[in-house]
C-alpha cells in the first residue's frame, strides 16, 4: 500500500484514526467510493473489519475523491492513509505544505473553513432519536423499502447502549465474577485477595459500549439509512430542521417516528445539585470506587447499582420512599433480595423520605432522611439519585407537530400502532412513558414502522418481560399473584425452590425459586417470576407460554434437559397440579 504525501493545500489525506475498540489493525471491508466520486464530510469511504468489530472510515471533507490506495481485504493499521480527497476547504494560510508533510493533522482536523453543509432532504420516514426504539424502527422501515433518515444528537444506541442497560450489565458481570471469586473457597479453590482495577473495569465497559455503538453505525450503513448528527427541531407539521457547525439540514418527511427517550428525574430536595450527588450516568463514568455511597431509590436501577458497588467494597445504604424495595415484584422475591442484600452488607431503609443533602467541610456528604417520624443521617462520598426517569417531552416542539400528551401529561399519547394525535407522527419508547424498557421501545419501533408500511400488528403489553440484574438476578413477566387477586382474577400458584434443583446445587447458587400464577378458569399463565441462577435467560420460556396462551396442563409434556436450572420451570408447572417430583 502506497503512503500518500501531503501536498498542495487542497489535497486532504484520508487517514485511519480509530478502529473498533482498542484494535490496532484490521482489514479493509467494503469500499464505498472510487476516484472521481464527490463526497461530503461524513460520507462513508470504507469499512474496516477488526477483531473488535466493524468501523467506518468517514471523510472529514467535502470534495472529490482523487485516489483510493487500498483494495478490499488489505491489512491496515491506525495512522495509515488510504486515499486522498481534493477538498473544497482551504488549508490555514500559516501552515506550509512542508509543515503538513512533517506534521500530520490531528484527528478531526478540518482545515478551518468548513461551512455547515446545506442539505434539503425528503424522507419517506424520518426517525428522531437513535436509541433502541429509534434505530430499530429505522432498520425495520428500511427493510420494508422506505427511504429513511435518522437524526441523533449524541451517540447511536441512546441511553440503553451508552448510559444504561449495556454499561450497567458490563459492570454487573465484573461484580458477578468478583462474587464467584469470593465464593471460590467453598468450591475448593483457594485464590488470593481479588484486587479491583477501576481503570480497567471502566475501560472494558467502554469497549463493550463502543463495539455495540459501532455495530449500530454499521447497521445504519448496510440498511442505507441516512444518518444526520444533530438536534432535530420541528419547524412545521411535516418539516424538521437540524443545525450544527457541520450541517444545516431541512428534512421534509411523509411520516415521522419520535423516539427521543427519557432523562433522570432529579428530586427537588435541597442539596440535589451538590457535586457528589450524581445520576446513573455519572456513576458509570467514575474513576474511583467510593468508600460509602447512599442511593436514593430502591427500584431496579438503584438496586442493581447497590449490588454492583457492594461487591466492589463500597458501603451502600439504600433509602426508599415506599414500604418495599422493588415493590412491583412478588413479595417472596423481595424477601430473597433483602436477605442477599443483608449478606452483602447493603443497608436498606424503606418507608424513608430523603430530605436533603449537605456538604461537610471535609467534602463528605450527609444525606438526611425521615423514617417513621425520626430524622436519620448517612454520611457518604456519593449520593446516587435513582428516582426514576421522565420522558424528554421538550427536546422537539411537539405543539408544532400537533402531537398531544397523554391524560397524565407525562408522556406522548399514542394508539396501539404508536400513532400520535397527528396520524403522520408516531411516538415510541420511553417518550410514551408506557413501559420504560429497551425491548419495549424496540418492539414499539417495529410496530410503528410496520404500520407506516401497511402492516397492522397492534402493540400488546400483556407479556412484557423484565430482567433485573441484582444478586441473584430476577426475571418476571405479567402479573403478581396479589395483582391478579386485586383485579378479581381467579388464580392459583405453583412455586419450586432452586434449593431442590440439581444444577443450582452444583453451581452453589440455591437462593431463589420459580413462581407461576395461573388463571384457574382458563388454565393459562398470567404471571411468572424466576429469581436465581440464570433467571433472566430462562425468562423467555415463561414469556412464550404466556404470549401464546398455552394451557399449562399441556406444557407439562415438554421435556426439560437435565441437569439445568430450567427444570425449575417444569417443576413449578407440576406444582400447579400438586405433583412436584423433586420437592414435597
Ligand atoms: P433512548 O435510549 O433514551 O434514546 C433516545 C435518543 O434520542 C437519545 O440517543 C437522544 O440523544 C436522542 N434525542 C433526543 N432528542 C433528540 C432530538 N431532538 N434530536 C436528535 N436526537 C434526539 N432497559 C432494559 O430493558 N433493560 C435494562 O437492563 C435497562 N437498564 C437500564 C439501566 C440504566 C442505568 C438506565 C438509565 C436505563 C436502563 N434501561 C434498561 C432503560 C432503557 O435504557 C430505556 O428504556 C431505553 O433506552 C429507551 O429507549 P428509547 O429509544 O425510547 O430512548
Amino acid at each position: 500500500m502506497r503512503k500518500l504525501k501531503w501536498g498542495e493545500h487542497m489535497k486532504c489525506a484520508l487517514e485511519i484514526k480509530k478502529l473498533m475498540g482498542h484494535a490496532k489493525d484490521g482489514k479493509i471491508g467494503k469500499i464505498h467510493v472510487q476516484a472521481g466520486d464527490l463526497v461530503q464530510a461524513g460520507t462513508v469511504i470504507c469499512t474496516i473489519e477488526s477483531s473488535k468489530g466493524s468501523a467506518k472510515l468517514l471523510s472529514d471533507y467535502d470534495g472529490k475523491v482523487l485516489d483510493i490506495t487500498v483494495s478490499e481485504g488489505d491489512t491496515v493499521k491506525i495512522g495509515d492513509q488510504i486515499g486522498v480527497v481534493e477538498s473544497d476547504a482551504k488549508a490555514p494560510q500559516n501552515k506550509t505544505p512542508q509543515n503538513k508533510a512533517t506534521k500530520k493533522p490531528a484527528a478531526g482536523y478540518s482545515f478551518g473553513l468548513a461551512k455547515p453543509k446545506k442539505m434539503e432532504i425528503c424522507a419517506e420516514v424520518a426517525v428522531v432519536g437513535g436509541g433502541p426504539g429509534g434505530y430499530v424502527a429505522a432498520i425495520r422501515a428500511a427493510q420494508l423499502g422506505k427511504k429513511v433518515v435518522l437524526i441523533e444528537e449524541d451517540q447511536l444506541g441512546g441511553t440503553c447502549l451508552n448510559y444504561g442497560c449495556i454499561p450497567t450489565k458490563a459492570l454487573a458481570h465484573t461484580s458477578e465474577v468478583l462474587n464467584q471469586i469470593s465464593a471460590s473457597a467453598a468450591l475448593g479453590i483457594q485464590v488470593g485477595e481479588a484486587k479491583l482495577e477501576i481503570e480497567n473495569i471502566m475501560a472494558r465497559k467502554s469497549e463493550v459500549v463502543q463495539t455495540l455503538v459501532g455495530g449500530v453505525e454499521h447497521l445504519m450503513e448496510v440498511n442505507e439509512i441516512e444518518l444526520i448528527r444533530g438536534t432535530a427541531k420541528a419547524i412545521s407539521k411535516n418539516t424538521l430542521s437540524v443545525k450544527t457547525s457541520k450541517v444545516d439540514a431541512t428534512v421534509k418527511f411523509k411520516k415521522m417516528i419520535l423516539a427521543t427517550g427519557s432523562e433522570p428525574v432529579i428530586i427537588p430536595i435541597p442539596g440535589a445539585d451538590l457535586e457528589g450527588v450524581i445520576t446513573s450516568r455519572e456513576l458509570l463514568e467514575i474513576d474511583r470506587i467510593p468508600k460509602k455511597m447512599a442511593i436514593i431509590g430502591g427500584g431496579v436501577i438503584g438496586m442493581e447499582f447497590a449490588f454492583i458497588f457492594a461487591s466492589f467494597g463500597t458501603q451502600v445504604t439504600v433509602v426508599e420512599f415506599q414500604n418495599d424495595i422493588l415493590s412491583m415484584l412478588e413479595p417472596e422475591a423481595v424477601e430473597v433480595i433483602l436477605e442477599s442484600a443483608r449478606e452483602s452488607g447493603i443497608e436498606i431503609h424503606t418507608g424513608a423520605a430523603a430530605k436533603r443533602v449537605v456538604n461537610t467541610t471535609d467534602g463528605t456528604l450527609i444525606l438526611e432522611f425521615e423514617k417513621a417520624g425520626e430524622i436519620q443521617y448517612v454520611s457518604c462520598e456519593r449520593v446516587l439519585l435513582a428516582t426514576g426517569r421522565k420522558p424528554r417531552l421538550d427536546s422537539i416542539d411537539l405543539e408544532k407537530l400537533d402531537v398531544c400528551l397523554n391524560a397524565s401529561k407525562k408522556g406522548v399519547e399514542v394508539n396501539g400502532f404508536m400513532q400520535t394525535s397527528n396520524p403522520d407522527v408516531y411516538a415510541i419508547g420511553d417518550l410514551t412513558n408506557i413501559i420504560q424498557l429497551a425491548h419495549v421501545a424496540s418492539h414499539q419501533g417495529m410496530v410503528a414502522s410496520e404500520h407506516i408500511c401497511g402492516i397492522e400488528h397492534e402493540m400488546s403489553y400483556d407479556a412484557v418481560p423484565s430482567a433485573i440484574f441484582t444478586h441473584p438476578e430476577i426475571g418476571s413477566v405479567g402479573m403478581t399473584e396479589a395483582c391478579a387477586r386485586a383485579q378479581g382474577i381467579p388464580c392459583e400458584t405453583g412455586l419450586f425452590p432452586f434449593a431442590a434443583n440439581g444444577k443450582a446445587l452444583a453451581m452453589d447458587e440455591t437462593k431463589g425459586f420459580v413462581k407461576l400464577v395461573r388463571n384457574s378458569e382458563t388454565g393459562v399463565l398470567i404471571g411468572g417470576t424466576i429469581i436465581g441462577p440464570r433467571a433472566t435467560d430462562m425468562l423467555s420460556t415463561l414469556v412464550h407460554l404466556m404470549d401464546e396462551k398455552v394451557v399449562l396442563k399441556e406444557a407439562l409434556h415438554t421435556i426439560y434437559a437435565h441437569p439445568t436450572a430450567s427444570e425449575g420451570i417444569h417443576e413449578a408447572l407440576l406444582a400447579l397440579e400438586g405433583r412436584m417430583i423433586h420437592f414435597g
